[in-house]
């Protein structure tokens, strides 16, 4: 068996509305997919995270080294695509695009094999997750609180049992944010802050010795994924858990954030970082240093498929009895891809997700909507 074609697709949406993070605005969802077909008709789906346009680039850079090749030896791919890129691509963009390829080659080989990706990565040690909703962005709204509050109370009405929310618009503003969550929630629910590293260490210090009261579960990337000691210093500040790694890329990037006692919570994109494979090597080295992993996750449903098959592989640290649960972050801000790309939809039960069962990844695509979004003209 051999591939034979290697096809990427960047799609787009305008937003309805407009949203802010501490960083940026965002407008508009685009994203770059690739799809990697056999001789005997197989395929398999994978996405970037990070800049669609440049990692359809870097797929196009790597895709010689896939053709003719047995998709079965996806980690001997890997590193032949790791190798083409390390000259130029130690961190960023091009690794996002070996991690689309090497999640599209692990849902071929599910595929081809007739397993799912977790069982194929070792086994699954769950088989349902906790989906955490990630929203509560800032907007143009005139009155910020009560749209905050309202979008939290819809979450808890849906059975979410976790929420992030954005911080980074200014210590004073933040604090006031996030005493109306909290309150508006109640304590059952538990709540996260991510400020995209908008702080010095400073006011992340400041921020959180505010926030310790209103029971945060975790402060995202506090400042910036530059200043790793930035990072442990701000852990032995406060009593809220330090989160980060979405920025971060391969073993290596990872090893220093570990080095540095950096963080409590590691998160890994699995789209970005290296794929699949070099998310579970990642695992491993977490693993030497008791950190936990909770990935970061953003995109379609092939995103959030990869980090379903991930999590269920995690081994359960520490272990006991009756093991901890895991999460899983749930995007819910507005994407009409994700909505419609993939099939069956995600759905919560109980609060809960299952792992899916299927070969693969455990998804079709719908390439009416490839195509659709594809050929969406943008302003
Ligand atoms: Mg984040």
């Amino acid at each position: 068996m051999k591939i034979t074609k290697v096809e990427t697709f960047v799609l787009s949406n305008k937003l309805k509305e407009s949203f802010f993070f501490s960083q940026w605005e965002y407008n508009e969802r685009r994203i770059c997919i690739v799809k990697i077909t056999t001789d005997d008709g197989q395929c398999g789906w994978g996405e970037g995270y990070g800049p669609a346009d440049v990692i359809k680039s870097g797929i196009n850079l790597v895709t010689p080294l896939l053709i003719g090749e047995n998709p079965l030896e996806n980690e001997r791919l890997w590193f032949n695509m790791y190798r083409k890129t390390l000259d130029f691509a130690r961190r960023g963009i091009l690794v996002a695009s070996i991690s689309a390829i090497d999640v599209a080659l692990w849902d071929l080989k599910g595929k081809i094999l007739n397993q799912p990706i977790s069982v194929l990565m070792g086994g699954q040690h769950r088989t349902k997750v906790i989906p955490y909703a990630t929203g509560l962005y800032f907007s143009e709204s005139d009155n910020l609180v009560a749209k905050l509050v309202a979008e939290a109370q819809t979450y808890v009405e849906q059975g979410f049992k976790a929420i992030k929310m954005k911080v980074g618009l200014s210590v004073s503003k933040d604090i006031i944010l996030v005493k109306s969550v909290r309150e508006a929630i109640g304590n059952e629910v538990k709540l996260m802050i991510d400020a995209n590293h908008a702080y010095s260490l400073r006011e992340a210090t400041k921020l959180s010795r505010a926030l310790e009261q209103y029971n945060i579960d975790w402060f995202e990337e506090p400042v910036s994924p530059e200043y790793y000691h930035h990072y442990n210093q701000l852990r032995s500040k406060t009593t809220i858990p330090i989160a980060g790694g979405e920025c971060e890329y391969l073993r290596y990037g990872f090893q220093t954030l570990l080095d540095n006692d950096s963080i409590d919570i590691l998160q890994v994109d699995i789209c970005g970082a290296g794929g699949l494979s070099e998310a579970k090597r990642i695992s491993t080295l977490a693993n030497t240093r008791g950190v936990e992993i909770i990935p970061h996750v953003w995109g379609t449903g092939i995103a959030f498929h990869a980090a379903l098959h991930f999590i269920a592989n995690l081994e359960p640290i520490p272990g006991r009895l009756q093991p901890s649960n895991k999460y899983i972050e749930y995007d819910r801000t507005e994407n009409e891809i994700r909505e419609s790309l993939t099939a069956p939809s995600i759905k919560m039960k109980n609060g809960y997700i299952d792992i899916p069962q299927l070969p693969g990844l455990g998804i079709q695509i719908d390439e009416k909507m490839v195509r659709h979004f594809s050929s969406e003209i943008l302003i």
